[in-house]
């Protein structure tokens, strides 16, 4: 049985009450993060799954701060467990995620340090395309974006795919599974570094069993956003909302 829960659906800055890029998945015997945006706020919604796990693991698709700045937050949630953080790092970066992590956290902005928001924290790098947290495995995908970023697949229940524009021929052939969360950023192709719906709706393969669109963009007008929606709904996609629990 593997849930999911999005803690946080909107890109770059919270707006129109959704926190940025967090979903939490419980797989596996494992609790795992996908990204550490502003919605680890909302983590206090599963006060009763946080209390099942001794140990959180966190998955970075990328460093821009509206995946990572919710790194700080974490010390009220899960001050007193291991927290093992993985990053792209030196497989796509010239330095480690904790190298990162530490400049962003540095003490003169954050006072606990990049080491400091729960009881143990060690940070990792990806090691190759395919590694494991645990039972779960997890691939990783490169994407476009305006740096690399990367889709994380875990098993083949959850794929979550943001910061990327989407290109059909990218996913031909690719394994399904049975959700998955893609990036929504504007209704048509306008912006290379970020995905549209139209061409979603138009390319996603038939095979995966449930799409919901996050990293929703705050400066939509209520004009764009209908848009969005349409086009979501006429492909039978679901717009993410902060709060949404997706079991299966
Ligand atoms: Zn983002
Ligand atoms: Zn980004």
């Amino acid at each position: 049985m593997t849930t999911t829960w999005i803690l946080g659906s909107m890109g770059w800055m919270p707006a129109r009450k959704q926190q940025t890029a967090c979903v939490l998945v419980e797989l596996e015997g494992e609790l795992i993060l996908l990204d550490a945006g502003t919605g680890v706020a909302n983590l206090g919604l599963c006060a009763d799954v946080l209390a099942r796990h001794e140990h959180l693991c966190v998955l970075l698709s990328h460093y821009h701060l509206d995946h990572v700045v919710g790194l700080m937050y974490l010390k009220r949630f899960v001050a007193n467990k291991r927290v093992d953080v993985y990053g792209p790092g030196t497989y796509a970066y010239p330095r480690s995620t904790a190298d990162y992590m530490a400049d962003v956290l540095q003490p003169t902005v954050y006072a606990s340090g990049h080491m400091g928001f729960a009881r143990d924290v060690r940070y990792h790098d990806f090691a190759g395309s395919r590694f494991s947290v645990g039972d779960v495995q997890v691939e990783v995908r490169s994407q476009r974006h305006s740096s690399p970023s990367f889709e994380l697949r875990l098993n083949d229940d959850v794929v979550y795919a943001t910061d990327t524009s989407f290109a059909a021929e990218d996913w031909q052939g690719v394994r399904p599974a049975k959700l998955l969360l893609h990036e929504c950023w504007q209704a048509e192709s306008r912006d290379p570094r970020h995905s549209d719906v139209r061409s979603l709706a138009s390319g996603v393969p038939n095979a995966f069993g449930r799409v919901v669109l996050l990293h929703q963009n705050p400066a939509w007008e209520d004009a764009e956003r209908a848009e969005v929606e349409q086009l979501a709904l006429s492909r039978g996609f679901e717009l993410a909302y902060d709060g949404m629990a997706i079991e299966g």
